[in-house]
C-alpha cells in the first residue's frame, strides 16, 4: 500500500490512476481505525477500483478544550488494518501541509450546521467543512464515502460539494455496531468495561424512541422520555436528542411526509458520544 504523505504525492498518484481510467475512492479519516471505517474502505471498493484513505486528526475541528492532543494515533495498526482491507493508499499529510504559513480560508456552510453538534460545538463544522473541501480538492476523487454516524456532518459535507460545485459523488454508509448495538467509534477507547455498558444503552433508547414515534407518539413527549432514560442508564449529561428531517436536520414537531431522523449526542467519562436513527 502507498504512503503518501504531500499533496504532490496525492495528486500524480491519482492522476496515474485516472489515466488508466481507474475510478477512485476517498475515505477521509481521523485514525484509530475500527470496523466502521473497514466498512468504508469495502463499501468504496464495490464502487471504485482505487480507494485511499486518508489519516489526519484535523486540529481546526477541534475547540481548545476538546481531545485534540489525547486524540488516539494508532498509525502502524491503522496501516496494517487498511492493507488488509485491500486500500491502496493512504493519505497522511502533516498539519504544515494541510495549514501552510499564511492559510487564511474557512469554508463556512449555514442552515445544516446550526443545531444538534453544531449548537455545542460552534467551530466544529467550519472546521470539517474546511478540511473536506481541501481533501476532496487535493485527491479529485470520483466518489467520497462519509459514514452515517456522523449524520450531521454527512449532510454538511453534501451542501458544500453542490453548494461549491467540486463534482464528487458523495456516498452515506450505514452505521457500524458493535454486538450490543454501541456504535464503533474511536472515541469509545476512552471508556472502561463498566462505561461501555452505559453506552450500549444508547441506541436501545433511540430504536425505542423511533419506534414509539413511528407509532404514532407526541414527539416532544418520546424527545423528554428518552432523555429521562438516557440519564437514568447512567450518561453524566444530554447534550440533545432530537428529531429532524433527515437531510434539512430542521427539528421536526409532528411527523409528515418527509423522512425523520432521531440523533443523540451524551456525555459519559471523558467521551461524548453520538448516535443516530432513522424513523421509518
Ligand atoms: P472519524 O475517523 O471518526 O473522523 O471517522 C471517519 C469516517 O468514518 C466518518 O465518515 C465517520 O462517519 C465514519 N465512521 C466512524 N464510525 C463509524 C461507524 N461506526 N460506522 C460507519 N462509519 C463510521
Amino acid at each position: 500500500m502507498n504512503i503518501l504523505k504531500t499533496k504532490k504525492d496525492l495528486r500524480d498518484t491519482v492522476r496515474g490512476w485516472q489515466s488508466q481510467n481507474l475510478r477512485i475512492g476517498f475515505v477521509p479519516t481521523m485514525g484509530a481505525l475500527h470496523a466502521g471505517h473497514v466498512e468504508l474502505v469495502r463499501h468504496a471498493l464495490t464502487q471504485t477500483d482505487r480507494v485511499i484513505v486518508s489519516i489526519f486528526v484535523n486540529p481546526t475541528q477541534f475547540a481548545p478544550n476538546e481531545d485534540f492532543s489525547a486524540y488516539p494515533r494508532p498509525f502502524d495498526a491503522d496501516v496494517e488494518k487498511l492493507t488488509a482491507a485491500n486500500a491502496s493508499a493512504v493519505y497522511t499529510p502533516s498539519v504544515a501541509e494541510m495549514y501552510p504559513q499564511g492559510f487564511a480560508t474557512t469554508v463556512s456552510v449555514k442552515g445544516v450546521t446550526e443545531g444538534l453538534c453544531g449548537a455545542s460545538r460552534p467551530t466544529h463544522f467550519d472546521g470539517v467543512a474546511t478540511v473536506v473541501s481541501k481533501l476532496l480538492l487535493q485527491a479529485r476523487p470520483d466518489a467520497a464515502f462519509f459514514g452515517e454516524k456522523d449524520w450531521q456532518q454527512l449532510q454538511v459535507v453534501k451542501r458544500l460539494v453542490a453548494d461549491l460545485d467540486i463534482g464528487v459523488d458523495i456516498v452515506g454508509v450505514p452505521i457500524v455496531r458493535d454486538v450490543n448495538g454501541l456504535a464503533l467509534s474511536s472515541r469509545n477507547a476512552y471508556l472502561n468495561a463498566e462505561q461501555l455498558q452505559i453506552a450500549s444503552r444508547l441506541n436501545k433508547i433511540l430504536f425505542a424512541s423511533a419506534e414509539k414515534i413511528k407509532n404514532g407518539a407526541d414527539i416532544a413527549v418520546a424527545l423528554a422520555l428518552g432523555k429521562d432514560e438516557i440519564i437514568s442508564a447512567g450518561f453524566d449529561r444530554v447534550d440533545y436528542l432530537e428529531c429532524c428531517e433527515a437531510e434539512t436536520l430542521v427539528p421536526c414537531a409532528i411527523k409528515g411526509a418527509k423522512p425523520l431522523r432521531l440523533l443523540a449526542a451524551a456525555f459519559l467519562g471523558k467521551a461524548r458520544l453520538i448516535d443516530n436513527v432513522a424513523v421509518v
